[in-house]
């Protein structure tokens, strides 16, 4: 049983929210605030960011300036973070101002896959899910030393990857002196590279009373290192997986004593093992299907486990697919000019939900949008989402 502890005060709809990033997660955590009836701020850089297009208030600095902090600290009652690599100091100094959640030491965890993979190794320990093989590789002398036993792998940037940058795959070592110095000789983990079957996430909210809810494992196909599709429905996954997913996702909040929504994605092996992969320590594109197919988002998660309110348990009312719609689309009749994809006939079929971020510009392998499809039987969904993607000349997903 998690520990329970006395919860301060709920911080109720009137109040104002705070989320550090203006990316299209803060965007979709601002709409549910907004709808719940609360004011949020946002404090992010850019001027046209796709979340402060959408909120009360912008804070526009960098998010190390001390002024930016100190107005959003004024401004909100608590605060949130929708991208990982918000330095882990910034919310510590907001924290001294207001609640911050999920807290810097859970969300220092994640930035750096060192740390992340040491603590998901220790906690695997219990769970019986641990991350592949990986080796540290800091020093030129760690790339000749390195155990063979890593290769082939992916050499992958400690800190600042996301959709699959920072990483580069070799085979020798040859290969990886080379990718090492491609990478700038920043700290990296060299991880083995694994015989996928499947790739499984876990999307979770837990409070601060240590209260868990959680959605069902969802399956996820990445092309090119980003997420191209999510299937939530039911899968080939059996149930015992299922349990020792959602277990093991569970140990790991309640490790670092997580409050929030937290992703946490997973590997299913050619030979029937599961193991970890990475988390991130905010709501994730792989649970956008939510926002459609379920009672409860994991947006208004995020919003209820940042105010202290109940968290009910997700129930998911339809099977649904998400396509990610990347900027390759808007270059589908004319390479050199972005074009509109044709969404009126994508809106056309039943079940389609189309979600675009606000971004100005489209460019490859830019997430503009998501496109969820929700019907009454998997058949449907399924057919739905071969019919859009045709339109959209998805043909990979
Ligand atoms: P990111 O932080 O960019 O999401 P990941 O570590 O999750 O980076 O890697 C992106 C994708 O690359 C994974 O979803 C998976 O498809 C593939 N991948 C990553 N690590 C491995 C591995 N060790 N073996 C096989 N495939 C991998
Ligand atoms: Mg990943």
């Amino acid at each position: 049983m998690p520990h329970q502890k006395t919860v301060a005060s709920p911080i109720l709809p009137g109040a104002t929210l705070g989320v550090m990033g203006g990316g299209q997660l803060g965007r979709m955590f601002i709409h549910a605030a907004q709808s719940m009836g609360y004011t949020t701020a946002v404090l992010d850089p850019d001027a046209n960011s796709p979340a402060g297009l959408v909120s009360h208030h912008h804070v526009q600095t960098d998010y190390l300036d001390a002024d930016g902090l100190k107005e959003l600290a004024q401004l909100c009652q608590a605060v949130t973070t929708e991208f990982e690599n918000v330095p882990a100091q910034s919310l510590m100094a907001l924290s001294k101002s207001c609640p911050v959640a999920p807290s810097a030491a859970a969300v220092a965890v994640a930035q750096d896959r060192r740390v992340e993979k040491a603590r998901l190794a220790e906690i695997g320990k219990a769970s019986g899910v641990v991350p592949v093989p990986y080796a540290l590789i800091e020093k030129d002398m760690h790339v000749s030393l390195v155990d063979t036993i890593y290769l082939p792998g992916i050499l992958k940037s400690a800190t600042q990857g996301y959709d699959g940058k920072g990483q580069i795959k070799v085979t020798t070592k040859a290969q990886l002196a080379i990718a090492w110095a491609q990478l700038g000789k920043v700290p990296c983990v060299l991880e083995l590279m694994v015989p996928l079957h499947e790739e499984f996430s876990v999307v979770l909210a837990r409070g601060e009373d240590g209260r868990i809810v959680h959605f069902a494992p969802q399956r996820n196909v990445h092309i090119n290192g980003i997420l191209a599709a999510t299937y939530a429905h039911e899968s080939d996954l059996k149930p015992s997986d299922v349990k020792e997913l959602v277990d093991a996702a569970k140990a790991i909040a309640n490790s670092i004593k997580y409050v929030g929504v937290l992703c946490v994605e997973f590997f299913l092996l050619i030979d029937g093992s599961l193991v970890v992969n990475e988390i991130a320590p905010r709501p994730y594109n792989s649970g956008h299907y939510t926002l459609d197919a379920c009672d409860v988002s994991q947006f208004e998660l995020q919003v209820r486990a940042l105010c202290r309110v109940p968290l009910p348990q997700p129930h998911q009312h339809s099977p649904a697919i998400m396509l990610n719609l990347l900027g390759d689309l808007w270059f589908k009749t004319n390479p050199n000019a972005a074009q509109t994809p044709p969404w009126e006939k994508v809106l056309a079929l039943p079940g389609t939900h189309l979600h675009l971020y606000g971004k100005s510009e489209a460019k490859p392998g830019r997430k503009m949008g998501h496109l969820t499809i929700t019907g009454s039987s998997l058949e449907a969904v399924q057919t739905t989402t071969q019919q859009a993607a045709k339109i959209l000349g998805i043909d990979k997903y």
